[in-house]
């Protein structure tokens, strides 16, 4: 019994942070539901497999760990984790900890966290596919403090860095963790939309084969917009697909998969009353995009739409100034959200911490981030978009924006993300705006009553009726 951590649940997230953890120079004891994939893994495993016990029962993974002991589960959300929890606390002492590392949704983590009472128990977000997994993840803790804390020399160890700085850290109680990690996919939901509708506009609206799009894509990844989304997105454009020798992008089906978490966030941003409309649009269209006999009814129906636009009416730059004046706009939101989120459930989330957090190892990271991390250090208190730095960025770019939503919007190319970013920085733009009429209209038939701007609750027009 000398592991100094458990794991359990060795498919391709599981299996690639066991290896990433036995790296790091610590002794792992693993265990899965199918023993012939544990012993595989075992085999498998090169040099470190001296690090690594493998175990065939669960009372022998819990004799092969130290105590007081921790065990990460790495399976899929929902029922396998609670069926995981069942099976495993008879066997553990009551100060041993269940880690619970897959994509929960957080509420199941509060519940998880109430139902655990005083045994210890943290949800945390790793972020970063399998390559980040085993190389180094950006990591979203949630839980007490002090369980953080015992584990934290192993999740920093394991986790991507940034100049040095772990990308793991703590961030609040109970499905804290959990929780910032769904809004981080939704903020990739919306990022990656964002990229793909201007994809299309390059494709439908200029013209542009793959490789010019590629081209365009590495060098934005050159610029302002450097991150690993831009970067893989001009890989995709440029890769050519074995079986046909034609670009890969043309023969990739037009609908967008999705586990369910950029979808909590939306679901979640309404019971916070938590304005990302460009996280739900990217939602949106992801559900759109799998419509596609009716999309191609619509087609045969309407016509397709007259797409080309003329390259003097709408440059290459200022398509990429678009894109970092949404992306700021959807990052915006989605910090937010964590703010609302932070007020409403009782959490201090750091909003710097978590720009911190997500400069490496997860699917967002960007050079964008780090300013992001840094504007957010000097006013905590701010909106993104009037932060320091990101204001004048968004005045530089905003009306390159607005052309090419205006653009995209004459030529019939459905941009829903970029074009929500753009309702909402006008909506935040506007010291008086229209709901004045909405108040009007609920007290006309509902006598809801209004605030007068000339002072005072309660007020009722003379409707009449
Ligand atoms: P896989 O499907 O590759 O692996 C699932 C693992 O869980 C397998 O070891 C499987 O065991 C085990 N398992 C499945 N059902 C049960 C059960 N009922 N009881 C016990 N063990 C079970 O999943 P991933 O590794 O991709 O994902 C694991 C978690 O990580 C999920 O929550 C996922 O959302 C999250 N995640 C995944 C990312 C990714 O890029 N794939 C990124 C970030 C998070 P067996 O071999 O017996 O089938």
């Amino acid at each position: 019994s000398n592991a100094e951590i458990g794991l359990i649940g060795l498919g391709t997230m599981g299996a690639a942070l066991a290896l990433n953890i036995a790296d790091k120079g610590f002794d792992i004891a693993v265990w899965n539901r199918t023993t012939e994939t544990t012993r595989e893994f075992h085999k498998s495993a090169g040099d470190l497999s001296d690090r690594i016990t493998p175990t065939e029962t669960l009372e022998d993974l819990v004799r092969a760990l130290k105590s007081p002991r921790a065990i990460i589960l790495m399976v899929p959300a929902g029922a396998p984790v609670d069926d995981q929890i069942k099976a495993l606390r008879p066997l553990l002492d009551d100060n041993d900890m269940i880690i619970d590392a897959g994509n929960a949704n957080f509420h199941d983590t509060n519940r998880r966290m109430q139902d655990a009472g005083e045994l210890p128990f943290l949800g945390i977000g790793v972020s970063g596919g399998e390559e980040g997994a085993r190389f180094g993840p950006s990591i979203m803790g949630g839980g007490k403090r002090e369980h953080w804390d015992r584990v934290a020399h192993i999740l920093e160890a394991i986790s991507a860095k940034h100049k040095g700085t772990p990308c793991a850290t703590w961030m609040g109680e109970a499905g804290a963790g959990h929780f910032v990690k769904a809004v981080h996919n939704g903020i990739e939901y919306a990022d990656m939309q964002m990229i793909a509708e201007v994809y299309g506009i390059m494709r439908d609206g200029l013209g542009m084969d793959n490789a010019a799009i590629a081209e365009t894509f590495a060098k934005w990844d050159d610029g302002p917009l450097r991150s690993y989304l831009i970067e893989i997105s001009g890989k995709v454009a440029a890769a050519v697909d074995p079986e046909t020798g034609k670009p890969m992008l043309d023969v990739i089906v037009d609908a967008a998969g999705q586990k369910g978490t950029g979808r909590w966030t939306a679901i979640e941003a309404q019971h916070l009353a938590a304005a990302i409309p460009a996280i739900e649009a990217a939602v949106v269209a992801r559900n759109l995009s799998s419509q596609r006999e009716e999309r191609a009814a619509g087609e045969a129906l309407f016509g397709a739409a007259p797409h080309h636009i003329a390259h003097d009416v709408l440059s290459l730059d200022a398509l990429e100034e678009a894109l970092i004046a949404g992306k700021i706009l959807c990052y915006a939101q989605g910090f937010g959200m964590i703010e609302k989120a932070s007020d409403t459930y009782g959490w201090a989330l750091p909003l710097p911490a978590i720009a911190e957090v997500w400069r490496e190892g997860c699917i967002i990271r960007s050079d964008m981030l780090d300013d992001m991390a840094t504007a957010l250090r000097e006013n905590p208190e701010r909106n993104l978009m009037m932060a320091s730095g990101f204001a004048d960025r968004l005045k530089h770019t905003h009306n390159a924006l607005r052309n090419v939503v205006a653009q995209a919007a004459l030529h019939g190319l459905a941009v829903p993300a970029l074009s929500s970013g753009l309702a909402y920085f006008d909506a935040m733009r506007t010291a008086r705006g229209t709901a004045n009429m909405i108040q009007g209209q609920r007290d006309f038939f509902g006598a809801h009553g209004f605030a007068r701007v000339d002072g005072g609750e309660g007020h009722h027009g003379p409707w009449g009726n």
